[in-house]
């Protein structure tokens, strides 16, 4: 099976998909990696789910990316009477550390590191910044504060505070179990929620090790700031627009979008862009044309892969939205504006052997018309550079590394085939031409642009490009 566009797609699921059937029907439907929220359900949950992946990757015989979303610090306000309390502009509200139940005057806010970190002026944003308060007075235990925007204070909402670095960790002690959990599960990428600085990154990459690929969720102004260090640091990178859109003014979205997926992509390193993208689906069978207008930008930015949250995890449409999303993303793909528009901000050529050899192939496919570049790559890595040409052609990967080809799930134009390496020159050519007419990518007679390494099975020697002609 092979899909018929280059960007790809993210899919979370949940209660509304968690049997084989669903996850089986979501991949046909276009699914490439599917996501672990871990911010919802219990191990046992995702144990579940990733059995049943893993069920349906044996059946489809395509390796099938799996993505676990740590839930990071998510900062919330603790119990108030009656589960909510009314707050009127206006007036003054106290914020503190003791844990008895809330009231309208006061609630409690379980973390000392905000304390900490505020000062008269700062804002505080609740329950997806429904709610504003502005800090008048501040302690290390307690807040008082003043109601800019009223309503209902609900239990346990969230608490964002724009522009405030606070000294924690994006991995809380319930995100060091999932992590641990989720790595002897094997899973291929771990998200990082709420990262701020670059150290935050080298702390998880001490923890996970090799075992997975770090993908950085940009949501914190903070992580803007250190954009370039954050991206350099990260295997993959995902613009979390909730967070994000929280944290910072709405119109400034679609701007910091574009900033952050041409670093990525500048780069060289996979960019995801989430929430949000098909959300009425969740209760109707059809997006808006505003929906299907966000999912086509993100692919003209040239973005690997677009993602949808509630409309598969819990929405009643699942299978509708992954359909219409690859729908999406082929009209767009074959939009004669399409090609200009992704290549206006392209980026320099690296000074490496594995970037001229990358360069060299888009533009051998290019000018040749070859049917596909088809990389041989044991860490993946000549892939990632064969994608950031973004060339015209599929990127066919063959890779003797099943944590390889499920990684690269999520790159862009990249299908990945898990294949015995190959040991000289001959069988290197003849698999390659087996695999392109087998998997749907070419015919006899077509050529193909072959990158690989020699000597054979030494990784990172990417430095042999081949132009081939299918002749068996
Ligand atoms: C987001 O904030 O956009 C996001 C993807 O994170 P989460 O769904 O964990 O809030």
């Amino acid at each position: 099976m092979r899909r018929s566009r280059k960007a790809k797609i993210v899919a979370t699921l949940g209660p509304a998909t968690s049997t084989k059937e669903t996850i089986r029907d979501l991949f046909v439907a276009g699914a490439d990696v599917f996501r672990l929220n871990f911010s919802h359900g219990s191990h046992d949950d995702h144990q579940a789910r990733y059995d049943t992946i893993r069920e349906v990757e044996r059946e489809v015989e395509r390796p099938i990316g799996v993505l676990a979303d740590m839930q990071g610090p998510k900062l919330r306000i603790g119990t108030v009477k009656d589960g909510s309390v009314e707050l009127e502009a206006g007036q003054t509200y106290r914020l503190d550390l003791d844990p008895q139940i809330g009231d309208e005057t006061r609630a409690p806010l379980p973390h000392p590191e905000i304390f900490a970190a505020i000062s008269p002026g700062t804002a505080l944003l609740i329950d997806d910044g429904k709610l504003r308060l502005e800090v008048a007075e501040s302690t290390p235990d307690y807040a008082i504060t003043k109601v800019v925007t009223g309503g209902p204070l609900r239990d346990r909402k969230g608490v964002n505070l724009p522009g405030v670095i606070l000294p924690i960790s994006p991995l809380t002690d319930k995100d060091r179990k999932d992590l641990d959990f989720a790595l002897d599960l094997g899973v291929d990428w771990v998200a990082l929620s709420f990262v701020q600085r670059p150290e935050d990154l080298t702390e998880a990459r001490r923890l996970i090790g090799d075992r997975a690929t770090i993908m950085t969720k940009i949501e914190k102004p903070a992580a803007l700031d250190c954009l370039p260090q954050l991206v350099a640091l990260s295997d993959a990178v995902m613009v979390a627009r909730g967070d994000l859109g929280v944290e910072m003014p709405p119109e400034s979205i679609p701007g910091r979008q574009k900033q952050i997926v041409h670093a990525c992509r500048l780069s060289g390193v996979p960019v995801v862009v989430a929430t949000q993208m098909l959300e009425s689906m969740i209760a109707a069978p059809a997006p808006t044309r505003a929906e299907a207008s966000d999912v086509a930008t993100a692919v003209y930015d040239g973005a690997d892969a677009v993602m949808l949250s509630a409309e598969t995890a819990a929405g009643q449409y699942p299978n509708e939205a992954v359909a219409i999303m690859d729908r999406i993303i082929q009209s767009t793909e074959i939009d004669p504006s399409y090609r200009g528009i992704i290549h206006a901000r392209d980026g320099e050529t690296e000074a490496t052997g594995a970037d001229a050899i990358s360069t060299a192939a888009a533009q051998v496919s290019a000018t040749i018309s070859t049917a596909a570049i088809v990389n041989y790559t044991m860490s993946g890595s000549t892939a990632l550079r064969a994608a950031r040409q973004r060339p015209n052609v599929p990127i066919l990967v063959l890779t003797n590394e099943i944590r390889t080809a499920r990684r690269l799930a999520v790159l862009w134009g990249a299908h990945c085939v898990h294949t015995e390496d190959v040991s000289n020159t001959q069988e290197m050519v003849d698999k390659a031409s087996r695999i392109a007419v087998r998997e749907g990518f070419a015919n006899l007679g077509d050529n193909l642009a072959i990158t690989a390494g020699v000597p054979f099975r030494t990784p990172g020697t990417t430095n042999m490009l081949r132009i081939a002609k299918i002749e068996q």
